[in-house]
């Protein structure tokens, strides 16, 4: 039997950007004394304390012991240890690297019609330093869920987007996430690099977990998961993961 169960967020867990639904939060609880539950996703940790562990119904120390945080696609990792959030490690990306990255994608985004600045709610940022990668969203952080959805539900904008980075600043990787977003990444340091450390943390091998995500066609931030030969479900949606997980609970009664 399958030891992990590791999750993409936006998309597969929620709706891009937003808390998983009670139904969803119930599942994992379950899930937590069954398996180690690892989401991992390009998003800062702050995030990953909204979206999930602050909606999971009382949960008790012994299930949190088995949720591990991969942020920012794994290149900080955190573990819940004596009652509070511990970093394990952490790989961030150098100022320099933060400074190229964001005027790339910048330039790109501008030269191409796609910079939407004015859109923008007040405080809110296209392009947003986290730490490991810098991730432009079209629309912002704070913009809303349909008018995310609507902006590039082809993936056509981001594809353009991310072929002018690759001949601007060739030394970085670009993936396409979320509903607006593109992480900038240095080689290497994408799902590959979380879950690899992830194998290192938990002590599993590659058979032990299976990995859920929407984005496993090639191009798409969860493909290096599928290329290391994880055993993937591709969702379309957080309802499909939802059935999964009933149909994983079910079996083991
Ligand atoms: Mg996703």
């Amino acid at each position: 039997m399958k030891k992990v169960l590791a999750f993409d967020i936006d998309q597969t867990l929620n709706v891009a950007k937003t808390p998983i639904t009670d139904d969803i939060a119930n599942l994992l609880v379950q899930c937590l004394d069954h398996f180690e539950i690892c989401p991992i996703s390009g998003q800062k940790f702050d995030q990953f304390l909204i979206q999930i562990v602050d909606r999971l119904p009382n949960p008790t120390e012994e299930q949190l012991s088995h949720l591990h945080l991969f942020v920012a696609q794994g290149t900080q990792y955190y573990r819940h240890e004596n009652g509070e959030w511990k970093q394990v490690y952490n790989y961030p990306l150098t100022d320099e690297q933060v400074a190229k990255i964001t005027k790339t994608i910048e330039t790109a985004a501008k030269e191409l019609g796609f910079w939407e600045e004015d859109k923008l709610k007040p405080g809110d940022e296209i392009i947003e330093n986290r730490l490991s990668q810098v991730t432009f969203s079209a629309l912002g952080q704070k913009a809303g869920t349909e008018e995310k959805y609507a902006w590039d539900p082809d993936h056509k904008k981001r594809e353009q987007i991310v072929a002018r980075c690759k001949e601007i600043s060739p030394e970085f990787e670009y993936e396409i996430g979320g509903t607006t977003s593109i992480n900038a990444i240095t080689p290497g340091m994408n799902k590959v690099f979380g879950m690899t450390h992830l194998l290192e943390e938990l002590n599993v091998t590659k058979d032990d977990i299976l990995y859920f995500g929407d984005m496993t066609q090639p191009g798409g931030n969860d493909y290096p998961v599928v290329e290391m030969g994880i055993d993937t479900i591709t969702v379309r949606n957080h309802e499909d993961t939802a059935f999964a997980l009933r149909g994983i609970l079910g079996v083991i009664g």
